[in-house]
């Protein structure tokens, strides 16, 4: 029954009621619900409480989790609870030191230049608005990573500030409502799109083990053309996955309830139930893990890169945001909206922010991944706008123009079928195209890529519109009219609305035209975070200083370097030592037949045209290959100028490379070629 495995892996807030005394329990609740400040005096209790619990549970060790700023996205070091007595003997012990902080040495973790390998020093502490877990013997506990000098050399550092910028900023605005919860929270809903291919044709693509992504394939017969995937049945060998899938992520109290198809053929999808932002940015790795994990017990491999196969669907990680009071109000709840002023309000601040600061959005969706799918198959493009929807469009316009909001009265469905329930009509339609959608109670960002970490993009959700929260409660309380800051907020703002197809080849010279920037590759997107405007966000807000902002942007370019990097050296050696021996072979053996038929006094006039296709197609890979090779050994040293380089030189060198690969793909015969196709790899499970 899932009531008697859910949660049963994690000490969440359940397994405190029942694990901790009451005044500390008391004390765990108001820290996770409302972020009051961490009372270390409780440490010893909870510490001691958690090793009971995990040893339970089978662990022998405990380790503090840490989001170094790496693609793996996680770090751990494992301590056992073991502590030498003096008799020989052992005792298990875990102290609320041992609990609340960590020293690893990481010095090998990318820090952008914050710290220096000989000043390696680096801190875990716990963070307990996230929950501890256990897997595989071992107590996970969530921390956050510092440097000697206190720098956060991590994701969630700057997530967990984000999250106190913007209770503290909104807080002031809802005073103005005559409202004071103890704290506002950000929540979040992650919709993780993956793809599913079998492990044993996995095993044989290098660059699917090495990338994450093919670096060659012919388009396959069928695509997702018929649309015959989307929300299909599940086959029985996926349906068995996903059982399990449900089963482990349940386990963990991570309350996946949605999974279907999607669009693309093999591509599939799981969302939780939303979460506060920081348990869902740490659950969402989690569930990244274990996908995985599942997949690969099934013979299955789960890929997560955000776009694996050319001219199909990408993979996206839909980041459905909104904002609520420790009290459970939901402050994204348009509500009477004419009247609603609250709502107004904050809808004006988020419109500010987006537009002002959608280049920094932009940036913190950026990665060598995600520059594949934005403005690629059923993906938003790089350009970021707002999608409200005609109904708060019309509320929009009437501030802007001045004329009186008008309400809207409830609709509903016309069925034509007297013996159906009437339904009543959500008050926006689903525009599927637009980067921030909002959904009736949330914003969708659908810019971030299914790789990435959630951290990074809601840092910078939440930071934006704790700057627009501060402009509208510093112009309150100096008492400026509330309509008049709307009516601002929207008039200077609204260009960043867009309710047409994003899709369309149109809305590139739209934007424009409107000013909206359309940055496509990630070295381009990341400028955005050396601007002054950028470093006075963040380290206005107390989310990032310019030195961690800094480093940000460094880390951002050398992974994307690197990634690069590590692509083009696949496909050269995929093409050099497994593309171009079965051309050869297979043109030999063209070849052999011509030979044999000609000793017999036999033409063979298609074996000769083959053969000469083959050799002309073959001898243009072996230039390609050369050339692509020739371009990655020039690639300038400077960390800019590398990545820059990368994008705009060895990427076009990679695709030509690719399109004389994939030609002769559809030239040489299938026993021949080396690796599976795009066919065996999306029809086969
Ligand atoms: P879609 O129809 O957009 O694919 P899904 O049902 O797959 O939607 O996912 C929607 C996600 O949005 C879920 O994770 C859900 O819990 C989350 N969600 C719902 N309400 C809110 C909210 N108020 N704040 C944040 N996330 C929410
Ligand atoms: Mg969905």
């Amino acid at each position: 029954m899932v009531s008697e495995i859910f949660g049963a892996k994690v000490f969440n807030l359940i397994t405190m009621k029942q694990k901790l005394p009451k005044d500390v329990y008391k004390k765990m609740e108001k820290i996770i619900k409302e972020g009051a400040p961490f009372d270390p005096s409780i440490a010893d209790t909870v510490a001691n409480a958690m090793k009971t619990w995990a040893i339970e549970l089978g662990c022998t060790h405990y380790t503090h989790l840490f989001q170094p700023m790496t693609v793996t996205l996680t770090a751990e070091k494992h301590d056992s609870f073991i502590d030498p007595e003096l008799d020989g003997g052992m005792i298990e012990k875990f102290s609320g030191k041992e609990l609340m902080a960590g020293e690893p040495d990481g010095s090998s973790f990318p820090t952008g230049g914050i710290r220096e390998t000989c000043a390696a020093r680096g801190y875990t502490a716990w963070d307990p608005t996230s929950y501890a877990y256990v897997k595989e013997n071992s107590l996970y506990i969530p921390t956050a990573f510092f440097s000697y000098t206190g720098e956060a050399l991590d994701r969630k550092t700057p997530l967990l500030r984000s999250q106190e910028a913007i209770s503290k900023q909104a807080k002031r605005v809802l005073a103005h409502f005559g409202k004071t919860p103890a704290r506002v929270l950000s929540y979040v809903g992650p919709e993780q799109e993956y793809f599913i291919v079998d492990a044993k044709e996995y095993a044989q693509r290098k660059d699917l083990r090495l990338t994450g992504r093919t670096l060659f394939g012919a388009a396959p017969s069928k695509g997702q053309e018929l649309d015959d995937h989307y929300f299909g049945a599940l086959k029985t060998r996926i349906a068995d996955f996903m059982d399990d899938l449900d089963n482990e992520l349940w386990a963990y109290g991570i309350q996946a309830t949605t999974k279907h198809n999607e669009v693309a053929p093999s591509q599939h999808e799981v969302a939780p139930v939303f979460s506060t932002t920081v348990i869902s940015t740490d659950t969402n790795i989690q569930t990244m893990e274990i996908l995985k994990k599942v997949a690969k017990n099934h013979g299955l491999e789960c890929l997560l890169h955000e776009k694996p196969f050319e001219g199909v669907n990408g993979s996206g990680k839909h980041n459905n945001w909104s904002i609520g009071t420790s009290d459970g109000e939901n402050l994204l709840k348009p509500g009477d909206v004419a009247n609603n002023k609250q709502f107004q309000v904050i809808l004006a601040a988020i419109v500010k922010g987006v537009d002002e600061y959608a280049e920094v959005l932009r940036a913190s969706a950026a990665s060598a991944g995600n520059d594949h799918r934005l403005g690629a198959n059923e993906a938003p493009p790089a350009i970021v706008s707002v999608f409200l929807g005609s109904q708060l469009d019309a509320v929009v316009e009437s501030i802007v123009s001045g004329t009186p909001v008008k309400d809207f009265p409830d609709e509903y469905l016309e069925t034509g079928v007297a013996s159906l329930p009437s339904l009543k009509k959500d008050t926006t339609d689903r525009n599927r195209t637009s980067p921030f959608a909002f959904t009736g109670n949330r914003f969708e960002f659908r810019m971030p890529g299914s790789n990435q970490s959630i951290a990074d993009i809601n840092t910078a959700i939440n930071t934006i519109v704790a700057q627009s929260f501060k402009e509208i409660a510093d112009a309150l309380d100096a008492g400026r009219d509330m309509d008049d800051i709307i009516r601002e907020f929207l008039t200077d703002h609204q260009r960043v609305i867009f309710n047409g197809n994003g899709y369309s080849k149109e809305w590139p010279e739209e934007a424009a035209k409107r000013g909206l920037a359309n940055n496509k590759t990630t070295p381009t997107a990341l400028l955005a975070l050396t601007t002054d405007k950028a470093k006075t966000l963040y380290a206005g807000n107390g989310v990032l200083t310019e030195r961690e902002l800094a480093a940000k942007y460094d880390v951002g370019l050398e992974e994307y370097s690197k990634l690069r990097n590590v692509e083009a050296q696949c496909c050269i050696s995929m093409a050099e030592e497994e593309i171009l021996p079965a051309c050869l072979s297979y043109t030999k053996s063209v070849v052999d037949d011509i030979i044999a038929k000609k000793a017999i006094g036999i033409e063979a006039p298609v074996e000769t045209a083959k053969a000469q296709k083959l050799n002309s197609l073959t001898e243009a890979l072996m230039t390609k290959i050369d050339s692509l090779k020739e371009t990655v050994s020039a690639a300038p040293e400077s960390t800019v100028e590398n990545a820059s380089y990368f994008a705009d030189v060895v990427l076009p060198a990679m695709d030509d490379l690719r399109t004389v690969a994939d030609e002769l793909e559809v030239n040489v015969a299938k026993s021949y070629w080396p690796f599976p196709t795009y066919d065996d790899l999306l029809f086969n499970v």
